[in-house]
């Protein structure tokens, strides 16, 4: 039976890492119904962590989506919990669930306010328009500062955030919430872990602010709201909590204003307050604009609308290895019904699957069900052929959704299997986590014939190596981190090859002139112009000619680093009736392409990172010292809460063990976070020995 879509929510907790998430998720099943224990996170009893090594390092990785069913008004709601990481090397992770939710908690910690964390993810939800609610979470601990964050949220994230309810006691006294819409106080309940709540009168001494921020919300919405204004400046008592709510409603989906509430998930209390305001504010996928997409045959836009008589549509936006049914792929259903043992076509492999079976997800344990209805979120098993980011649709009505962009990989690690089983093992693991993961490469160094794995950061190449020896059982040697270079042309030069070979019977011939220079486009790859007239290279050999520079730049002069862009205007040339072929004109390209850029300009690039690191004032000398030392440009300085926040881009062949350093400089009291920002030129003197090394480990080999 067609589930009603308005009582459908796809909302994400997105939050730094530490602010709760994971607390909160686990008294969301529990008081939804679906665990029948509270499992703690420090305990590594978490239901939402189930991978290993996630439990162990007690953060959350994986976007696992959970389903939960809530009560709210009469009305039973069917919510689909994406959860997102917190880690700022999995910001990939945190872009493909904005991507399909609809709907977004963002936590702080009342303690620590904004942290550099929540600004990048805040932005993501910008881009992606995703409606959010605030909840400040651990108002129990010392230190904690509801009406702070709420105003750094404001000022730091620019964006209008509005309480909605004002906390009854401070720290370890914090008890219950004055709840500013419908003017009451409510105070959770110890005996039942806060499953239910006791209304008490506002207490005396919050009178004046309960008054004071009532009208700051009332001012809010009436700003929002035509009809409102008059009613707020003749009797702004005569504004009904519904049409508080209503108003609410509108402005949160067109993304004006934030809702704050506040809590502690780990003292059972808020939590359910914070649910119902889900229900209640963020949007139902009908809320939705219609999901927009190309039609891969006739190249033009088509919509589809989120409703079950609609051809199915959705995106594959999560792959996972499930210990119990293995390969799981996770799927938003934009429109439509997906029925399992049906058939859907995948548009970028052109190919029709069979559905085998289709889950609905809690936590660890799966749920089988018949069909995917239409704005939901499953878990479908029996793709012989998926990879994040496909589009999935009915074969008669095609349509390519716009899919999602992953970063370069900035970092490796070479890695070698320890013995000749692992060895045999290590192909399946990496096969199998590359697929899962986009942000994952892995490439062989054709001079060293090492297997490189390249990823985001530190921590998460460290994650890949720790699953493949406790889920693939693969041992393996890793070797320092290396940074992910690449070359650039700085200049145009024109050139003439001529690719000549008699070794006896048919020789090679090929001769091409052409000229090499940066691309002026922000574009990435080869930009390649044919301007042959007159067939004086046949026109057969010429995508033989661009594939031949293609592969040439995957290796540049410099240092054999990566090049990133470049164009070839291909003008000239001439061809032997018998000896060419589109082997000689490939290999006249490589050739060319290497003699060519020896005067283009060559120079080898570095990425950057964004590092900002918080911490007491008193070491900021300290700090800034050694981020110079590390080639570090200050971006820039600020306060926050007391704390010296110190901005700066640094390269990220001077960051890695940062983050220990950082620990022994500050006595562990400062925290960073890296990002990766950009690539830029390295000078001249390090590009010297960045080149001497990577000649010398050849050598050596
Ligand atoms: P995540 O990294 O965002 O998933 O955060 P966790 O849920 O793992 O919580 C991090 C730590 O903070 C754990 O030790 C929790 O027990 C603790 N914690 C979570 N919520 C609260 C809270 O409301 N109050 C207090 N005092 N501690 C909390």
């Amino acid at each position: 039976m067609a589930r009603d879509l308005k009582l459908t929510r796809n909302i994400g907790i997105a939050a730094h890492i530490d602010a709760g998430k994971t607390t909160t998720t686990e008294r969301i099943l529990f008081y939804s119904g679906v665990s029948h224990k509270l499992g703690e996170v420090h305990e590594g009893g978490a239901t939402m962590d189930w991978m290993a090594q996630e439990q162990e390092r007690g953060i959350t990785i994986t976007s696992a989506a959970t389903t939960v069913g809530w009560k709210y008004k009469d009305k039973q709601y069917h919510v689909n919990i994406i959860d997102t990481p917190g880690h700022v090397d999995f910001t990939v992770e945190v872009n493909r669930s904005l991507r399909v939710l609809d709907g977004l908690v963002f936590f702080f910690s009342a303690v620590d306010g904004v942290e550099p964390q929540s600004e990048t993810n805040w932005r993501l939800a910008n881009n992606y328009k995703v409606a959010r609610l605030g909840f400040v979470n651990k108002m129990d601990r010392s230190g904690a500062d509801f009406l702070n964050v709420c105003k750094q949220v404001k000022e730091m994230l620019g964006s209008n955030a509005v309480p909605l309810q004002l906390p009854i006691g401070s720290e370890d006294t914090f008890k219950g919430v004055d709840d500013l819409v419908s003017n009451k106080a409510m105070v959770w309940n110890e005996a039942d872990k806060g499953m239910t709540f006791t209304e008490i009168p506002i207490p005396e001494d919050m009178l004046e602010d309960t008054l004071k921020y009532r009208e700051n919300l009332l001012e809010a919405v009436a700003d929002y709201d035509e009809s409102l204004m008059e009613k707020f400046f003749d009797d702004p008592n005569s504004i009904s909590e519904t049409e508080i709510l209503n108003a609410l409603r509108k402005a949160v989906l067109d993304m004006k204003i934030v809702p704050m509430l506040c809590g502690s998930s780990f003292k059972n209390k808020g939590v359910q307050t914070m649910l119902d305001y889900v229900m209640e504010l963020l949007p139902s996928p009908l809320d939705k604009d219609d999901i927009v997409g190309i039609n891969p045959d006739t190249e033009k836009e088509v919509t589809r609308k989120p409703s079950e008589s609609e051809p199915f549509c959705g995106l594959a936006f999560k792959i996972a290895t499930d210990p119990f049914v293995g390969r799981l792929c996770f799927v938003r259903s934009y429109s439509g019904i997906l029925e399992s043992g049906s058939y859907v076509y995948n548009t970028r492999s052109g190919n029709k699957e069979r559905i085998s079976r289709i889950f609905q997800m809690h936590a660890n344990k799966q749920n089988q069900i018949d069909s995917l209805q239409c704005g939901d979120i499953g878990a479908v098993v029996g793709f012989k052929d998926i990879k994040t980011g496909d589009t999935l649709c009915d074969e008669k009505n095609k349509i390519v959704l716009e899919s999602m962009d992953f970063p370069e990989p900035v970092i490796g690690y070479a890695i070698e299997p320890k013995t000749q089983v692992d060895a045999d093992k290590m192909g399946i693991a990496i096969a199998k986590l590359v697929e899962e993961d986009p942000t994952l490469h892995v490439h062989t160094d054709q001079e060293t014939g090492q297997t490189i794995l390249r990823g985001m950061g530190e921590l998460h190449l460290e994650i890949i190596i720790d699953r493949m020896r406790r889920e693939f059982k693969v041992e393996i040697n890793q070797g320092a981190p290396q940074v992910a270079y690449k070359e650039a042309l700085t200049k145009s030069t024109e050139h003439r090859e001529v690719f000549k070979k008699q070794s006896g019977g048919r020789g090679k011939f090929a001769d091409i002139v052409f000229e090499l220079s940066p691309r002026e486009d922000e574009k990435l790859g080869l930009e390649f112009e044919n301007k042959i007239v007159g067939g004086v290279i046949p026109k057969e050999f010429i995508p033989s000619i661009q594939k031949g520079f293609e592969e040439a730049m995957k290796n540049g002069v410099v240092a054999g680093f990566p090049v990133e862009s470049m164009k070839v205007r291909l003008f000239h040339g001439s061809f032997h009736d018998v000896d060419s072929d589109a082997l000689s004109f490939e290999l006249a390209a490589r050739q060319g392409f290497k003699e060519a850029s020896k005067n283009a300009g060559a120079k080898i690039m570095e990425p950057i990172m964004s590092v900002e690191v918080v911490t007491p004032e008193e070491y900021t000398g300290p700090v800034t010292g050694d981020l110079n030392r590390r080639r570090g440009m200050m971006k820039g300085m600020d306060t926050k809460m007391g704390a010296q926040v110190i901005k700066a881009a640094v390269p990220l062949s001077e960051l890695f063990g940062y983050v220990t350093d950082l620990r022994t400089i500050t006595s562990g009291r400062a925290t960073a976070s890296l990002t990766f920002s950009h690539y830029e030129f390295v000078p001249a003197n390090l590009a010297e020995t960045i080149v001497a090394k990577v000649k010398g480990t050849a050598v050596s080999k």
